[in-house]
């Protein structure tokens, strides 16, 4: 078994270390409940069902690839979320995740507010009726025009990024004679990762005023001089899948810390904190994400814990999960088109989509897994690269996981966990389709974001 025959690098013939996949799972026909969506479950035929409707159905209706979200599985989690932070808090949905008009309907009639990033997403977000109040409008570099039309439509809060636009939007509202409401987001110096966070002094990023050097002091004191601005809180978002609650614990200590300098300095007390995003899911079986009452349970308590210390009231709670609530609810349905063995190093499956729709193993070395999902099959396991159909060797999807050996060109396969940052990242490469966004509820599918057509490429290009 040739293990060091490649010299491309990992980029184009990856040479796994011995042991870097696990050992196949006991049954590849089970679906750990931990990644797939609730309602997902296979069938006495082998067909594998989300809100009651076959796969293969799924795909003869709208094809493949195809990203399939349970709604009923989007709604259960956003509820969860909001009856865990109750009425004390806030919870943000974050759009960046993944936006259409359906989700911010469900959002909105689940009692969430959302978080936008892009004058796209505010368009989204108010074409589909949420009341701009609602709307939280975040970005290290809104453009002029976006922040014009943010406060013109009233949102409920600009997340300011930077001296510059400290006075970008105090001028802008004060020309619109409205007072907006903000908060700053600063950088604590926590670096969350998954498992583990790295507390420093500073933070090396583009976002965020840093706490460090009195720099957001300084900008709380020119924010509270603007006539055009109405200093609601401080905002803080630490990372991304993350599972250790201890980097919020060093954020909100040093978040409240600065409330309390604040207090002092000025005499008022900061009515909210915004404690960000960025709780972990499970992409696969070894991740063990906390559910939302936990999460909510530990922020409420370190903040109160921090306030109390401080001799401050504590402020109202937001939070910003995107990941959290739209992640696990979808997968993308993928129909197998070559099946290649490299002999005594695994089995190439190339799909009919790849690093187009899912660009996160390419770009983050993402985890996956993935399942034969038109069939059952007793065959033996054999371990298999996902792949992609574009011109690029680090197109993968799934880089190491186990598939039945009888797979053969015409199986559907399903990569779960596609529901955040799958969609709202995809790209046009090698002029490939984006796919739809296919709904199920209740025995029902329908369109929610339609694929691409070759005729929408071809009005972009003017020629
Ligand atoms: C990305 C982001 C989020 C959401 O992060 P998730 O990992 O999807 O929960 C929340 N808030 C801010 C400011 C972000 O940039």
């Amino acid at each position: 078994m040739s293990r060091s025959a490649h010299p491309a690098g990992p980029r184009h013939a990856d040479v796994l270390p011995e042991g870097h996949y696990s050992a196949p799972p006991a049954d590849l026909n089970a679906l750990d409940p931990k990644v797939w969506a609730q309602t997902v479950e296979r069938g006495e035929d082998g067909v594998v069902t989300v809100g009651g409707i076959g796969v293969t159905q799924l795909a003869e209706e709208y094809g493949t690839p195809a990203y399939v979200l349970d709604e009923a599985d989007f709604r259960a989690r956003a509820r969860a979320w909001r009856t865990a932070f109750g009425t004390d808090a806030d919870v943000f949905y974050a759009g960046k995740a993944f936006l259409s008009r359906a989700v911010v309907r469900w959002l909105n009639e689940e009692g969430l507010n959302l978080d936008v990033c892009s004058g796209g997403e505010l368009a989204t977000a108010l074409s589909a009726g949420m009341p701009a109040d609602r709307i939280a409008f975040h970005g290290n570099n809104k453009s002029p025009e976006e922040i014009e039309r943010a406060v013109r439509a009233g949102v409920g809060r600009i997340v300011l990024d930077s001296f510059q636009e400290i006075v970008r939007v105090a001028h802008i509202a004060q020309s619109l004679g409205k007072r907006q409401r903000v908060q700053i987001r600063i950088t604590v110096g926590v670096e969350a990762h998954t498992h583990e966070f790295i507390a420093t002094a500073h933070e090396d990023q583009k976002f965020g005023i840093p706490l460090a050097g009195g720099h957001a002091a300084e900008a709380v004191r020119r924010a509270l001089q603007l006539d055009g601005l109405e200093l609601i809180g401080i905002h803080s978002h630490i990372g991304s899948q993350i599972f250790d609650m201890s980097g919020f614990e060093v954020a909100a200590h040093r978040v409240v810390g600065l409330l309390k300098d604040i207090r002092d300095e000025h005499g008022i007390e900061l009515p909210e904190i915004d404690l960000g995003g960025g709780l972990g899911i499970a992409y696969t079986s070894d991740d063990d994400p906390r559910e939302p009452h936990e999460i909510a349970k530990a922020l409420t308590e370190i903040v109160t814990r921090e306030c109390e210390s401080a001799k401050l009231r504590t402020p109202r709670i937001s939070v910003e999960p995107g990941r959290a609530i739209v992640g696990p609810t979808a997968f993308t349905l993928y129909e197998v088109g070559t099946v290649k063995p490299l002999d005594g190093l695994r089995t190439y499956v190339s799909v009919d989509g790849g690093m187009s729709d899912n660009i996160r193993t390419a770009l983050y070395d993402a985890e996956y897994t993935v399942a034969l999902v038109s069939r059952a099959s007793d065959a033996e396991p054999m371990l298999v690269r996902v792949v992609g159909k574009h011109c690029e060797s680090g197109d993968i999807v799934v880089k190491d996981a186990f598939l039945p050996g009888d797979l053969a060109p015409g199986d559907l396969i399903a990569v779960p966990a596609t529901g955040a940052y799958c969609r709202s990242m995809a790209s046009n490469y090698n002029h490939v389709l984006r796919p739809p966004v296919v709904a199920v509820r209740e025995g029902e599918a329908r369109v929610v974001v339609r694929r691409e057509t070759e005729e929408d490429l071809l009005r972009l290009d003017v020629g």
